[in-house]
């Protein structure tokens, strides 16, 4: 049973900021698809809920030549999923929010609510990092920008301070031969966080980016792996080398859903998939 929390549905960014300064511990609300489990399980006491759907730059969702995509906090999966946009220049993305849970769900789910759970496993990290994202964040002190990369501080942490509201995502412009797939591999489809997530992305100048998410503590860009990469030429050989190179840059833990064992396992299916299907789609 839920406990009793007071809700607030601002609408206007002030007004969201003046309230959390006037209630500390208020907890942020977008789909609530993360949060009502965690609040009717009674795994969290609530007071103050606020809603952040009614702000205006939450709602924000524009695709601006040259500069790059908006993803406003209150904008849901299925928006995303269904974007023309998004599904021609950040394909990983779109494949992302395909995958995430099931169609009820991504109906009211959001992008920024998945990262702001911060879990390891959130689906829509990995494709996030491998077009260098940046978290646009509001708090008493003004707004400021974050690289998505640096937005994980640690296991269930984020560079996000009390007080503070993520009103969205921009996703940088970029060339439009640029090209990226997201894989994931999970217990049931529809249901669940995938064992493990992978987006490889492959630019025009022949950059090779690579995030997984479920294998570290937080979702990571895989760096030192990437520029192992800018040596190797783009192929199925480079691929199956991958394959079994990205288990040397993770560290997965058994829980649950996977063991250790087979999450690295996995990995390397995904990825050398990822690049052989990236191939497959002319390499750029
Ligand atoms: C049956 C089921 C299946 C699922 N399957 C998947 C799956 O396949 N893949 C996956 O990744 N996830 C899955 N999930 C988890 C969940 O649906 C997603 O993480 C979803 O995207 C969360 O978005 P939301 O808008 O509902 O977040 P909410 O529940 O509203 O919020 C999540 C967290 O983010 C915080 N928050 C929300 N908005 C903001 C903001 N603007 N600024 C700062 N903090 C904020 C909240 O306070 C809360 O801590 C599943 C959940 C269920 C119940």
């Amino acid at each position: 049973m839920l406990s009793k929390f007071n809700y607030l549905r601002p609408k206007s960014l002030d007004e969201a900021i003046h309230y959390m300064e006037a209630n500390p511990g208020t907890k942020l609300f977008a789909g609530g698809t993360d949060l009502m489990i965690l609040m009717r399980r009674n795994m969290i006491s609530v007071e103050h809920l606020l809603d952040i759907k009614d702000i205006p730059e939450t709602q924000r969702f524009e695709f601006v030549e040259g500069l790059g995509f908006f993803i406003g906090a209150s904008v849901t999966i299925n928006e995303i999923s269904e974007n023309e946009i998004i599904a021609k220049k950040y394909n990983a993305i779109k494949q992302a929010a395909d995958s995430l849970a099931s169609y009820q769900l991504r109906n009211r789910a959001t992008l920024v609510g998945n990262i702001c759970n911060a879990s390891p496993g959130a689906d829509m990290a990995s494709p996030l990092m491998v077009y260098d994202a940046i978290v646009k964040i509001a708090g008493p002190n003004g707004e400021r920008e974050v690289g998505f990369e640096q937005f994980y501080i640690g296991f269930k942490k984020l560079d996000l301070e009390p007080g503070e509201i993520v009103l969205g995502i921009v996703l940088p412009d970029h060339d439009p031969e640029d090209s990226s797939v997201f894989l994931k591999q999970a217990r049931v489809k529809g249901h669940d966080l995938g064992i493990a997530g992978v987006s490889v992305r492959y630019t025009k100048d022949k950059k090779v980016y690579v995030a997984m998410t479920a294998v570290a503590p937080t979702p990571v860009r895989l760096r030192a792996l990437e520029a192992m990469l800018e040596t190797k030429p783009f192929t199925s050989e480079t691929a199956e080398w991958l394959g079994e190179e990205i288990k040397n840059h993770i560290k997965p833990i058994s829980d649950i859903r996977s063991s250790a064992e087979y999450r690295l396992h996995v990995s390397g299916v995904l990825a050398s998939r990822g690049m052989n299907q990236l191939i497959e789609m002319g390499g750029n």
